[in-house]
């Protein structure tokens, strides 16, 4: 990887020089799509490096060092870790108390069934601590519309082939609100070998109910991909409270 560097006037602006393939982790992570100038977005290169050294628990350098090179390479989710909604604009939530979703295309990599028992059990996760329930159906259009598939898949952030981009979903809302596509390139399992679905399964869901990335390493919203132990698993307190503070609590 070829870092260029240009030497700087003093008078001159600071400008950050930094190889393409970090420049596009900030762009798509880092990017605030609302800090526009004459309706253009404007990247401060420097500022987006500094945000992702803090958002990992980085030393904040301002500069590409190799922590933060080798934390832009784990595998993650591919929904930005810039905050999308202010406090005051209220977060998107689902009103319904039964959120239906439908998985219109399946990986070949795991039975049709296991999918399924999969999926299941990630809802149940949220459907175990708030008040919202979620129904599977076969046809036609559901609140989640789920698929499993690689490259372009019909929107504007096509996956990248194997690691890197695991999968994404979109915040509750109509349309394509709560949408989830997971990168059929990547190896899934339901153990600790390769890519754990119910892991990624359960982070995505988090944000078809409106959560955000969390900074919270033992968070299952944390953005980048870790393995733990899916046995009796159950909802880290951050994201338990984070769906919480959206739903309130359930009481069984
Ligand atoms: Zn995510
Ligand atoms: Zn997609």
């Amino acid at each position: 990887m070829k870092v260029t560097r240009k030497r700087i006037n003093k008078k001159q602006s600071i400008q950050l020089f930094l190889p393409l393939s970090s420049q596009a982790y900030l762009s798509q992570f880092y990017r605030d799509k609302n800090a526009t100038f004459s309706g253009r977005i404007l990247p401060n290169l420097e500022k987006e490096l500094k945000a992702m050294q803090d958002f990992f628990g980085l030393e904040v350098t301002g500069k590409l060092d190799s922590n933060t090179l080798e934390t832009m390479k784990l595998p993650r989710c591919g929904v930005t870790d810039v905050a999308r909604y202010g406090h005051f604009q209220g977060k998107p939530k689902w009103k319904q108390s039964v959120v239906t979703y439908r998985i219109t295309e399946y990986t070949s990599q795991l039975s049709k069934r296991e999918v399924d028992t999969t999926i299941t059990k990630a809802f149940q996760l949220y459907s175990d601590v708030i008040a919202l329930d979620f129904k599977q159906i076969y046809n036609g259009t559901a609140d989640i519309m789920i698929l499993f598939k690689a490259e372009y898949h019909g929107d504007f952030y096509p996956f990248d082939g194997p690691n890197g981009v695991l999968a994404h979903a979109n915040a509750p809302g109509p349309e394509q609100g709560g949408d989830t596509h997971f990168d059929d390139d990547e190896r899934w399992t339901l153990r600790s070998r390769d890519i754990n679905l119910l892991l990624v399964a359960a982070h995505e869901f988090g944000h078809a109910l409106g959560l955000e990335h969390s900074k919270d390493p033992l968070a299952l919203m944390y953005p980048t991909y870790r393995y733990v132990n899916t046995n009796g698993y159950t909802l880290p307190r951050d994201d338990r409270i984070g769906v919480q503070a959206l739903y309130g609590k359930c009481f069984l």
